[in-house]
């Protein structure tokens, strides 16, 4: 029967994964957080809404950065569909009802709080295609990312929010300069609040921490009282001091806690500038768009000065965890044999090493396989391995009686060595017992093999000695071992007792 065509695919590397573009504005992926979560957004909602409204908002109603969105959009990262646009339509409700703080509900009220869940609508999708959405934010690439999505749904929604102002509701004000603000307000909330509301949510707060809690406590203290005392006693140039105080929060705190102190510092400085205090509203002239226009590069220039900053110092840190893990990895990996589970040879002697310089007692016995070349020749090399394997196992189980520990120098020779005083008499019992250990059956397919070994051996006394003597001294007995006919053991209890004749020897 002829044999069938190989299909060409076969052959070739397996067709990769389609990467498919998620423009959901959710993410399946994060729906086991629940109510709590769902809880303690709306809180921030409320607490941002507040705070902004209520401490920033000046007497011509414009503020100079809205954060409370970034809620919304998070909302809409980490909660099932479900629970986001309910969060959603609750926020909604209390953005136009109970937060309002008695003000009139009026059409342009109703419109800002519908343009606020679009803003969020619109950056959602965004996000989660081009920033992982729920991951970290503070990641530089993610971060510059986000800047345009945020300008760009801003803009969006402003652009909306202007056109029904001036075309349904007549309102008269100079709409690109309300454009411009508006969309400075929005994009600035975001950019500045979604990082630090994603972290918050994923309980990210003091990872990435470059100093102890108690400095980075000192440092954020510091930027906030800096930022009161400079908003609040007039004519001072103390604000300047803001700038390198931000910077040493951005060496030594979490990237996250970074864009959290800005956050406040942002609210303390539109407060104290809405009530015409600090040195932007003495340096802005009469206007208030011109006095917001002021202040969204100021606290422009606050994010500026953290982001670069606890990105480059954020990198620095991760890159130096992935050296030091990898530095771990490899002295694993050198510590241990490439086939068997004894340790390598470096690491064995380095122990040896370690116990001798310390002036232990102990014994260190050198055991090879008799014959091993006629395993593999019988049984081919594989079989060879799974024997050396199981030899090791075998060596490890006997050595851990005493708490010692087994090397493989090479081939089928390995060292074992006891960390504990044996008199001679033990030690002679103890190699028994380890060739007949060894000298049990090894299972190969069907059939049950026995291979014997041969040990020389050594007492390690506390002295002078180096440890390529007592390597030397185990050598030759090893080698007396197998002179005298192998399966059995030589113990050379001297240096001097590297003559053959000297050593005693027992079958
Ligand atoms: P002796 O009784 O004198 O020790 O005889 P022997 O046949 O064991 O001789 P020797 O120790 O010189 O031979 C060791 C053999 O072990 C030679 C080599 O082919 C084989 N060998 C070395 N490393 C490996 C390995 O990783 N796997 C396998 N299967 N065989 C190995
Ligand atoms: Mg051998």
């Amino acid at each position: 029967m002829p044999s069938p065509t190989p299909d060409p695919s076969a052959t070739t590397r397996p067709a990769r994964p389609v990467h498919r573009a998620h423009w959901a504005p959710w993410r399946r992926a994060e729906a086991r957080r629940g109510v709590g979560t769902m809880a303690v957004l709306f809180t921030l909602y409320c607490a941002l809404v507040l705070a902004t409204r209520l401490l920033c908002r000046d007497d011509a109603g414009y503020e100079s950065f809205w954060p409370a969105n970034a809620v919304l959009l998070v909302a809409l990262l980490v909660l099932r569909p479900r629970q986001a646009f309910g969060l959603l339509a609750i926020c909604f409700v209390a953005d136009v009802t109970v937060l309002r703080f008695g003000a009139p509900i009026d059409a342009e009220a109703v419109l800002a709080s519908v343009l606020n869940v679009a803003i969020a609508l619109i950056a959602a999708p965004l996000t989660r295609r081009f920033c992982g959405a729920t991951t970290d934010l503070t990641h530089p690439h993610r971060f510059a990312m986000f800047v345009p999505i945020a300008l760009g749904a801003a803009s969006i929604e402003a652009l909306v929010g202007i056109l029904v102002e001036t075309y349904v509701l007549a309102d008269p004000a100079d709409p690109f300069a309300d454009w411009m603000q508006w969309v400075m307000c929005d994009a600035l909330g975001l950019i500045i609040a979604t990082p630090a509301v994603i972290a918050l949510v994923r309980r990210r707060i003091a990872s990435d921490a470059a100093a102890s809690p108690r400095v980075v406590g000192a440092l954020v203290a510091l930027s906030v009282a800096l930022a009161l005392v400079s908003f609040l006693l007039p004519g001072t140039p103390l604000f300047l001091l803001l700038f390198p105080a931000l910077v040493l929060v951005a060496f030594c705190a979490s990237a996250v806690t970074g864009l959290l102190v800005v956050l406040v510092v942002s609210v303390i400085v539109s407060a104290f500038t809405a009530h015409d205090l600090g040195p932007i509203a003495r340096l802005s002239p009469d206007g208030h768009l011109m006095r917001v226009a002021f202040i969204q590069p100021f606290l422009f220039a606050l994010l500026l000065v953290v982001v670069p900053t606890s990105n480059a110092v954020g990198a620095k840190r991760r890159y130096m965890r992935r050296l030091s893990g990898l530095q771990a990895r490899m002295a694993e990996t050198a510590a241990r044999d490439t086939l068997t589970p004894a340790d390598s040879r470096l690491h064995f002697e380095a122990s040896l090493r370690a116990l001798i310089a310390r002036g232990g007692h102990g014994a260190l016995l050198l055991i090879d396989i008799d014959h091993f070349k006629r395993v593999n020749d019988g049984f081919g090399h594989q079989t060879g391995d799974l024997v050396l394997v199981e030899f090791a196992r075998r060596l490890i189980e006997a050595a851990g009686m005493h708490q010692g520990r087994v090397g493989r120098l090479g081939g089928d020779e390995f060292a074992l060595c006891l960390a504990v005083r044996l008199p001679r008499d033990a030690l002679d019992l103890f190699c028994r017992g380890v060739i007949a250990r060894l000298r049990q059956p090894y299972r190969i397919g069907t059939e049950d093999h026995v291979f014997t070994a041969s040990i020389g051996a050594t007492p390690i006394e506390a002295g002078p000695a180096r440890m390529e003597e007592v390597m030397r001294r185990a050598d030759h007995a090893l080698y007396a071992a197998k002179a005298a006919g192998r399966d059995g053991h030589a113990i050379a209890d001297r240096i001097e007792a590297a003559e053959p004749a000297l050593l005693s020897v027992s079958a």
